[in-house]
């Protein structure tokens, strides 16, 4: 069903604010992690300000330490529905269990499936029979087909509102947290009608690797970004060393526009 055989022209994901793919690039951004309401309110705000068109935030947390702080969880979606309310963006948020798909989909206009889901083909088919949109995030150690075929698994149970994202591969490379390929933007593109989305702070771990990775994913035909901010990275429950200011994100936006006229 992903496929370019399937469907040769390409597939725009349209979510309240947020649309995606077909020529239109969407910009998802927000904190990490929920962690209050002045947080996401002064996050929300601030990314819509400087041109984003959805809010991320996560309310259900995959940590690698289960002593890591895991979010906030169905207040932390609260927080979101309200921060939707005042400024109309959209939400997308991480859904970690087929049991949750409703209660997320209730608050949220996407549903994201982390890199750690990808293969959870219950929870797959389980945001594959809800109503809300669907960003795919790519295992980190996943390869094209397995990736390709995960979307599959949402497809086939009848959403067609499915966004696939690269977050980064686990290589031997340390510099960097992930690295970032981005010729899965143009090689996709290549496959399958399903818009791209590149996230840079996931897939280099550097806020200040951040801003030239969204130039790059814009350059080589992205769809859309999702983009971690926060107001005070340093003091961020999750993901700070790899989270933009407001001020730095909103200088990244007026950058990248540069480059979407350009190409
Ligand atoms: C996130 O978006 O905060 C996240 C946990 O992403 P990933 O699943 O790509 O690690
Ligand atoms: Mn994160």
């Amino acid at each position: 069903v992903a496929s370019l055989e399937a469907k040769p022209e390409p597939t725009q994901v349209v979510t309240g604010s947020l649309t995606i793919g077909g020529g239109v690039c969407g910009v998802i951004a927000g904190p990490c992690s929920v962690e209050s309401e002045e947080q996401i309110m002064t996050s929300a705000r601030a990314v819509k300000a400087a041109g984003a068109t959805a809010l991320r935030g996560g309310a259900f947390k995959p940590r690698t330490s289960p002593y890591a702080f895991q979010g906030m969880k169905e207040e932390g979606l609260k927080l979101l529905a309200a921060a939707r309310d005042e400024t109309g963006l959209a939400i997308v948020t991480e859904v970690m269990t087929p049991t949750d798909v409703e209660l997320v989909g209730d608050y949220a206009d996407v549903l994201q499936i982390g890199a750690r889901n990808m293969q959870n083909y219950r929870l797959l088919e389980a945001c594959g029979e809800s109503p809300a949109a669907v960003l795919l995030k790519r295992g980190m150690s996943s390869t094209m087909d397995e990736f390709l075929l995960a979307a599959e698994y949402v497809l086939s149970r009848g959403n067609e509102r499915v966004m696939l994202c690269e977050r980064g591969v686990r290589t031997f490379e340390s510099h960097t947290r992930f690295t970032l390929p981005l010729a899965t933007v143009p090689y996709l593109h290549a496959r399958t009608h399903l818009p791209i989305v590149i996230d840079p702070s996931h897939g280099t771990g550097v806020a200040s690797l951040v801003p030239p990775m969204m130039n790059a994913a814009i350059a080589c035909g992205a769809d859309g970004l999702i983009v971690e901010v926060h107001p005070d990275p340093p003091n961020a429950a999750s993901d700070g060393p790899q989270s933009l200011t407001p001020d730095a994100f909103a200088k990244a936006m007026i950058a990248c526009g540069k480059v979407a006229d350009a190409v």
